[in-house]
């Protein structure tokens, strides 16, 4: 079977009626390309910057990151679209040269773009190793953790700030970078209609969407019965935001641990959802999910989902359609 699964590392992701999704992986920590490239995957749809981080002995410089920004993308095929996000620490992660403030809920604090946003010059320093890199290349930004309209526009004022630097020192970047968000605040998936004027794609990371929507920490096993993706309020809000990209015109991706699980799939893909970032070890199993599904069949399962009550309803009904 697991022979069967890997010949279909070569073939695309599509539908037996010719839906085409794109997989992607996430990649953090295990920086061994020639396994993950073996895997075929269409791009890296979540690059975890800060574990570049947690590895220094102190801030990365801007000539380092590059290096390794450029050697993944390089490793992958050099035109695979990488995304790469900028540096989400606080709450579980932490850097052993910088020491953070204590906080009562450091899973409500200072966290993401919240961190980067009040530590300005760390934050330009790797938006400037991320724009030089991305010269030439098909290589985006992220903003982890965000919360309301004026972070995007902070973090869009720095990014142009960065930008008028470079020009002015006569050095090669990326002008017209794409640049999107993280869905994984209950109130960007409330408000993704009016984020999605500002920015070019959206990504759900349902491991910290599902935490904050039902209140249950992702860490902890005393709630771990609360903590289920499958949720109906998890999964509604997963259809607002894919609804919200689809009337922008913007693409919206899942890069959460769910993107890899095949009931997952299949309600992505009735909410129209057609971008797909994953840990590489899934990838095999999920295309040969999508390769043996029938979009327009699954498309008429949207309302369905949407009407569950709870957890056992959408898995009662999503497992029918998994093999
Ligand atoms: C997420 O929250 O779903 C996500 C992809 O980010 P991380 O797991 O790194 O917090
Ligand atoms: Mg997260």
């Amino acid at each position: 079977k697991v022979c069967e699964l890997e010949k279909l590392i070569e073939l695309p992701a599509e539908t037996l009626d010719g839906g085409k999704l794109d997989l992607s992986i996430n990649v953090g920590g295990d920086l061994d390309m020639l396994d993950l490239k073996k895997k075929n995957p269409d791009g890296i749809g979540l690059f975890r910057s800060e574990f570049i981080y947690m590895d220094s002995e102190f801030f990365p410089s801007e000539t380092k990151q590059m290096e390794i920004y450029e050697k993944v993308y390089n490793d992958l095929g050099g035109d695979r679209p990488v995304i790469i996000r900028t540096l989400d620490i606080g709450a579980d992660k932490h850097l052993s040269y910088y020491e953070m403030n204590d906080e009562e809920n450091p899973f409500l604090g200072l966290r993401g773009l919240r961190f980067t946003l009040s530590h300005k010059s760390i934050f330009k320093e790797q938006l400037k190793a991320i724009l030089r890199v991305a010269y030439g290349k098909n290589i985006k930004i992220m903003y982890p953790m965000v919360t309301n309209l004026w972070e995007i526009e902070e973090a869009d004022k720095i990014l142009q700030e960065v930008k008028n630097e470079l020009k002015a020192a006569k050095v090669d970047y990326k002008d017209d970078i794409e640049v999107g968000i993280m869905i994984e605040v209950p109130s960007a998936a409330l408000l993704a209609d009016v984020f999605g004027e500002k920015v070019d794609f959206f990504s759900i990371g349902t491991n910290d969407l599902t935490q904050y929507i039902l209140a249950a920490d992702r860490l902890s096993d005393d709630v771990a019965h609360i903590y289920d993706c499958y949720d109906p309020a998890v999964l509604r809000a997963i259809n607002m935001v894919a609804e919200a990209g689809i009337r922008h015109g913007k693409k919206v991706s899942v890069c959460g641990e769910m993107a890899g699980d095949p009931m997952a799939i299949i309600a992505f893909m009735s909410f129209g959802i057609k971008d797909l970032s994953m840990l590489a070890s899934f990838l095999p199993r999920a295309k040969h999910l999508i390769r043996n599904s029938d979009m327009n069949d699954i498309r008429k399962l949207k309302n369905k989902i949407l009407s569950c009550r709870d957890s056992n309803e959408v898995k009662d009904l999503l497992k029918n359609y998994v093999m």
